[in-house]
């Protein structure tokens, strides 16, 4: 494997998506992870480009067939990353970037701690995150308030990430996002380190 892994968490609605689509739009070797999920589709989403969605009984089955490399609930719906895709981009020697959740990145930290850099983005404030999500106008008041509440559990964890960027303008916040792409792309696993000191010292 060649590649290396760039993890983002944060709550809905901070800014990550557009972020992405941004950095995708700049770098050819990056793959983003699209993830599988139970949740119904929003307005402007496409299947195969934010989302693949799925029924519960079907994620419930690739479960058990093993096909995530990992999977979480997060607001009531099943959310989770196909083993094989990512398999594939690394090989390939892309960065593979992740939208997850803090549960998602434990679990993806575990089994590739050395290729891996995490960022977590965020709002300047927890009421500046609930007039982002109400402004979006894509959820119901209900699911807001799901959205809320995780995100305060979240933000608990920000302490297992490597960098925090605070989303406050935009311009600027992908300014520092493209930085730490950079960074990250340039992480190399140990057995690469290992091959390098090998090499330099009989060369
Ligand atoms: P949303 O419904 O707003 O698209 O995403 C809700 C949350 O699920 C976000 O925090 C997002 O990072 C997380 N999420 C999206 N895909 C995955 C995944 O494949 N695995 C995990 N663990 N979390 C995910």
């Amino acid at each position: 494997m060649l590649g290396a892994i760039l993890v983002l968490s944060g709550p809905s609605g901070c800014g990550k998506s557009s972020l992405v689509n941004e950095i995708l739009k700049e770098y050819h070797d990056i793959y983003f992870s699209i993830s599988t999920t139970t949740r119904e589709i929003r307005e402007g989403e496409e299947e195969g480009v934010n989302y693949h969605y799925i029924s519960k009984k079907q994620f419930e089955e690739e479960i058990e067939a093993g096909l995530f490399l990992e999977w979480a609930k997060v607001h009531d719906n099943y959310y989770g990353t196909s083993l094989k895709s990512v398999k594939k981009a690394l090989d390939e020697g892309k960065l593979v970037i992740f939208d997850i959740d803090v549960q998602g990145h434990e679990i993806v930290k575990e089994k590739f701690n050395d290729i891996l850099t995490s960022l977590f983005i965020t709002t300047p404030s927890s009421e500046i995150l609930k007039q982002r999500l109400v402004g979006r106008g894509t959820d119901s008041l209900e699911v807001i308030e799901k959205r809320l509440l995780n995100s305060r559990q979240e933000m608990q964890r920000l302490g297992e990430y490597d960098f925090l960027l605070v989303n406050d303008n935009f311009e600027e916040t992908l300014a520092m996002f493209r930085f730490i792409v950079g960074a990250s792309r340039m992480k190399i696993d140990k057995k690469s380190k290992d091959n390098f000191i090998n090499t330099w010292y009989n060369t």
